[in-house]
């Protein structure tokens, strides 16, 4: 039999029924589950069987979840976290001690970069940022200490593209766990398992939900490595809810027709702003400018659902084009239906200097647009007027 399709698996990847034969996967909220006898309570605590105990240890919601989002990455195995960032940091810490050393993209996630800045050094855990400008300087940063490498590609905001097939290939060659942040991809555009990567990491706050409502994220990857990210997730708690397991289970289902349209929106709207005569850059993985455009289109299905550019007047042109905006929402979520703008430099990566900012490529004037999902030409329409309105 030809395998399943994408669209086919986020929808019928399914559980077992109860009793009711319910279509729709029931919501099981409740922090602990019956034993059938001491024997088993022994077993199960033993390991021996595979059942749930309790919710911060499992849960049937959070299982079904983390189980369907494996098979579309690709993934043996994984865990479901309460954050995006609960997801970036179990997956470091429970695989790295005191002594270790991780190299990293400099295009990461602000909070990425607070961990790895100002979390990690009290463990005596270090790092070294290398740029996705200049791949050649990777591999001299590799120390003898060098246990993961962690990058970001569609990087936020910059949209810098990484080559996954040359980091699977590097990360091996000097046996490293290569973790990739598969956010704005998602696992509908992008599958870095298939590149080489040992385990990827997801805010499921953004595309996946797609909605704006629930906080999540999750680790999958290698079964090996799971195990040991699940024990520290274990007894250190950082469990998504049941409610939220429910909702982003849901969202899966829809996730390749929300993803075809973001993507398209995007697209458009990218075209329009190129020819802008008050948009100095406009970034866009898909574009032909994109600087990695070409490797963009090897490793992704579309170029995602985000857009960044810089109008013309710096800062304040920056700060006059959020307020002049009447449908885009002001925001600081991403991958929502609605369309979100965002001012990263005074906003998600505020915590950075200004040094720091513009070694990852976040100018003053720099707005994200999450590109959502209504009419493109109101989309369109709402930025010419803010840009019209901003001068
Ligand atoms: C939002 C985001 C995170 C953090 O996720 P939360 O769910 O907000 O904790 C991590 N990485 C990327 C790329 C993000 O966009």
């Amino acid at each position: 039999m030809e395998e399943r399709k994408f669209e086919t698996d986020a929808i019928r990847a399914q559980t077992d029924r109860t009793q009711y034969r319910e279509h729709s996967v029931p919501l099981y909220l409740t922090s602990s589950f019956v034993f059938e006898d001491a024997e088993q309570a022994r077993a199960l605590f033993a390991d021996e069987i595979p059942g749930n105990i309790y919710t911060r240890f499992s849960n049937p919601n959070n299982t079904e979840f983390i189980q369907k989002l494996c098979l579309l990455e690709g993934a043996e195995d994984g865990i479901a976290t309460a954050s995006g960032m609960a997801a970036m940091y179990i997956s470091m810490a429970s695989l790295l001690k005191a002594g270790d050393h991780i190299l990293a993209s400099r295009s990461v996630f602000g909070s990425t970069h607070q961990i790895l800045n100002m979390i990690f050094p009290k463990f005596n855990i270090s790092h070294t940022y290398a740029d996705v400008s200049d791949p050649s300087s990777w591999e001299g940063k590799i120390q003898p200490n060098t246990k993961m490498i962690f990058v970001e590609t569609p990087s936020n905001p910059a949209l810098d593209i990484i080559d996954l097939e040359w980091l699977g290939k590097l990360a091996n060659k000097h046996n490293l766990i290569l973790n990739v942040d598969n956010c704005f991809a998602t696992p509908y555009l992008q599958n870095p398992m298939k590149w080489g990567a040992h385990l990827v990491t997801h805010s499921a706050t953004k595309f996946i939900d797609g909605q704006g409502r629930v906080i999540g994220g999750a680790v999958v990857g290698k079964r090996e490595l799971i195990k040991e990210v699940r024990f520290f997730a274990r007894h250190t708690g950082p469990s998504m809810s049941p409610f939220n397991a429910w909702v982003l289970s849901k969202s899966l289902e829809t996730l390749a027709v929300r993803m075809d349209r973001h993507c398209n929106n995007a697209l458009q709207l990218a075209r329009h702003l190129q020819s802008h005569d008050e948009v100095l850059v406009v970034k866009y993985p898909f574009l032909e400018s994109h600087p990695q455009h070409e490797l963009a289109k090897k490793q992704m299905r579309f170029g995602g659902g985000v857009v960044t550019f810089e109008v013309k007047g710096g800062i304040e042109r920056g700060r006059k084009f959020l307020n002049s905006l009447k449908m885009l929402s002001h925001s600081a979520n991403l991958g929502d239906t609605r369309s979100i703008a965002t001012h990263p430099a005074s906003t998600t990566h505020s915590k950075l200097t200004d040094q720091e900012r513009a070694a990852v490529g976040i100018t003053p004037g720099l707005i994200r647009v999450s590109v959502g999902l209504e009419n493109v030409q109101d989309i369109i329409q709402d930025i010419e007027q803010a840009i019209s309105n901003s001068k």
